[in-house]
C-alpha cells in the first residue's frame, strides 16, 4: 500500500511527515494516522514556533519504547503454536501509558502504532492523566476454545508483564479483547507477581475490580457525542434511521445507546456480511448471538422475523441519515462516502479507530455531512477506563448512575473542547482539527515542561 495524499504546505511538517515514511517503510496505517494529524497542525506551528524549535513533531512521532516478543502456547490438540505480541509505548507526558491490546489476524507494527499514536491525542483530549499506548497480537481467538483463550494470554502475559505497573503502563481491551480476555491476562499478572494490582489492567469484570459502565462506556459515549454534534447544528436523533458497522463490544452499546435514545438502528455488520432489520435491531437478540453464543449475524437473521442477512457488498449501501462506523479501520471507501451523503446522510461519528479513509472523510466534510472523527468521538471508553484506574486506587466502586453522569460530562466536554479550538484555528465545525489541534497542544505543552526527556 501506497502512503496516502496529505496536503502540508508547511515545510516543516512536510520534513516530518519525510521522515516518518522513511523511518517505518511499509506501515501505512501509522502513515495515514501521522498524516491527518499533521495536515491539521499547519495553523498551530505557524502561532507557536516553540513546538517545532523543541523538536515535538519529531519526538511525538516516535514512539518512547517497542516490545515485540514471541507468544508461545499449545492448542487443544496438543500441537505448539507461536504468535506475535506487541506493546507500543508511545508516549507517557500526561500520564502512564494507557491503551487497548488487540488480538486479530491483521495486527503487525503498523497497525499498533498507529493505534498508539491516535491513542495518544485521544487520552489528551479527555482532560485525564493518561499517555497513549497500545499493544496486541497477531493471535486469531475466533473459533478457539476457551483453553486455548486462557493459555494464549497467560504465555502472552507472562512476557508483558514486566512492562506494565499502575504508574507504568495500563492495557484495556480493544477487538478480540474483551472481558474474559482481560480476566486471564490479570490472573496471570497476580500469579506472577504476587500482588493484587487492580489498577494494572482495565476492562475488568465487576467481580474482580472492574468498572460499572466500562463495557458499555465507548458506545454509550460515541452517541453522548454524535447527540452533542447534532445539537450544535441544530437536529437531534429522535426518530433518525442509523446505520452502525460492527456487531462486537462498541457497536452494541451504541446501536443500544441510539436507540434508547430515539433512533432506529436499521443494520449492523460482522466479518461474515451484515444484517438489515427495518423494524430496529432487537439488541437483547444481538447480545445473545454475539456475546454469549459467540456466533455468526446469519443467525440473528435466522431469528428474527423481517431481518435479512447480506453476504455480498458493504453496509453502506443501506440508505441512513447517520453513521456510526464502530468495525475496524478503512471501513469507509470514497465510494461508501459517495453513497452515503447522495443517501441523504447528515453525520458520521466514527467508534472504530480510524475507520474512515482521509479522502472519504474529505468528501463527507465537502458535502455538508458532520464528521466525529474517532479520538474525540470513541474516547468514552478509555475515559471510564480512567474512571476504573482511579477506583482502584482508591478501593471504591461507584454506582452506574454516578458513572454514566461522569462520562455524560467527559463526551460532553470533549465535544466543546474540539469545536471552540476549531473556532479558534480558523475552522469552525470542524471536529477534525479541533480534535488533532486541542490533543496535539495538551500532549505538546506538556511535552516542553517536562524537558529534553
Ligand atoms: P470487538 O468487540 O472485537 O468487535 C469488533 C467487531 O468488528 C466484530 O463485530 C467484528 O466481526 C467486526 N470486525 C473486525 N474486523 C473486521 C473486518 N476486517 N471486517 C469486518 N468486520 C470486522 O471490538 P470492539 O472493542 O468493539 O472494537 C471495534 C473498534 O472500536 C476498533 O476499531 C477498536 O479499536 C475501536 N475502539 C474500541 C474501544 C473499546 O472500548 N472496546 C474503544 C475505542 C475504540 P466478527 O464478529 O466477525 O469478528
Amino acid at each position: 500500500m501506497d502512503a496516502p495524499p496529505v496536503r502540508l504546505p508547511d515545510e516543516r511538517l512536510a520534513a516530518v511527515y519525510r521522515d516518518v515514511l522513511a523511518r517505518n517503510p511499509g506501515e501505512a496505517e501509522f502513515h495515514q494516522a501521522v498524516g491527518e494529524v499533521l495536515e491539521s497542525l499547519g495553523p498551530v506551528v505557524a502561532k507557536h514556533p516553540e513546538y517545532a524549535e523543541a523538536g515535538i513533531l519529531e519526538r511525538l512521532c516516535e514512539p518512547e519504547r517497542q516490545i515485540v516478543f514471541r507468544v508461545p502456547w499449545v492448542d487443544d490438540e496438543g500441537v505448539v503454536r507461536i504468535n506475535r505480541g506487541f506493546r507500543v509505548e508511545f508516549n507517557s507526558a500526561l500520564g502512564p501509558y494507557k491503551g487497548g491490546l488487540r488480538f486479530h489476524p491483521s495486527v503487525y507494527d503498523g497497525v499498533i502504532k498507529f493505534l498508539g499514536f491516535e491513542q495518544v491525542f485521544k487520552n489528551a483530549l479527555t482532560g485525564m492523566p493518561i499517555g497513549g499506548g497500545k499493544g496486541g497480537s497477531d493471535f486469531d481467538p475466533r473459533r478457539r476454545s476457551d483453553g486455548e483463550i486462557m493459555r494464549f494470554c497467560q504465555s502472552f502475559m507472562t512476557e508483558l508483564y514486566r512492562h506494565l505497573g499502575e504508574y507504568t503502563d495500563v492495557p484495556a481491551g480493544d477487538i478480540g479483547v474483551g472481558e474474559r480476555e482481560i480476566g486471564y491476562l490479570f490472573g496471570q499478572y497476580k500469579r506472577i507477581t504476587n500482588r493484587y494490582e487492580s489498577g494494572v489492567l482495565t476492562g475488568k469484570a465487576l467481580g474482580i475490580g472492574g468498572a460499572r459502565v466500562r463495557r458499555e462506556a465507548t458506545g454509550y459515549g460515541l452517541v453522548i457525542f454524535t447527540r452533542e454534534m447534532l445539537a450544535a447544528a441544530g437536529h437531534s436523533l429522535d426518530g433518525r434511521r442509523v446505520v452502525v458497522s460492527g456487531s462486537g463490544n462498541v457497536a452494541i452499546h451504541a446501536a443500544e445507546k441510539a436507540q434508547e435514545l430515539g433512533a432506529v438502528v436499521v443494520a449492523c455488520s460482522d466479518s461474515g456480511g451484515h444484517v438489515v432489520d427495518e423494524a430496529g435491531l432487537d439488541i437483547a437478540l444481538l447480545r445473545q448471538v454475539k456475546e454469549r453464543e459467540r456466533g455468526r449475524l446469519s443467525d440473528y437473521a435466522d431469528r428474527r422475523h423481517g431481518a435479512r442477512h447480506v453476504v455480498d457488498g458493504s453496509i453502506w449501501e443501506v440508505p441512513c441519515e447517520i453513521a456510526l462506523p464502530c468495525a475496524t479501520q478503512n471501513e469507509i471507501s470514497v465510494a461508501d462516502a459517495r453513497m452515503l451523503a447522495e443517501g441523504g446522510c447528515i453525520a458520521v461519528a466514527e467508534g472504530a479507530n480510524m475507520p474512515t479513509t482521509p479522502e472519504a472523510a474529505r468528501l463527507l466534510v465537502s458535502e455538508g455531512v458532520l464528521f466525529g472523527p474517532g479520538k474525540a468521538a470513541n474516547a468514552g471508553g478509555v475515559a471510564t477506563s480512567a474512571l476504573e484506574m482511579q477506583q482502584n486506587a482508591s478501593r471504591d466502586s461507584w454506582s452506574v448512575a454516578h458513572t454514566e453522569e461522569r462520562l455524560e460530562e467527559i463526551m460532553c466536554g470533549i465535544h466543546d473542547r474540539c469545536a471552540t479550538t476549531a473556532e479558534a484555528y480558523g475552522s469552525p465545525g470542524d471536529y477534525v482539527a479541533g480534535a488533532n489541534i486541542a490533543g496535539f497542544i495538551a500532549v505538546a505543552d506538556a511535552m516542553l515542561a517536562l524537558g529534553l526527556v
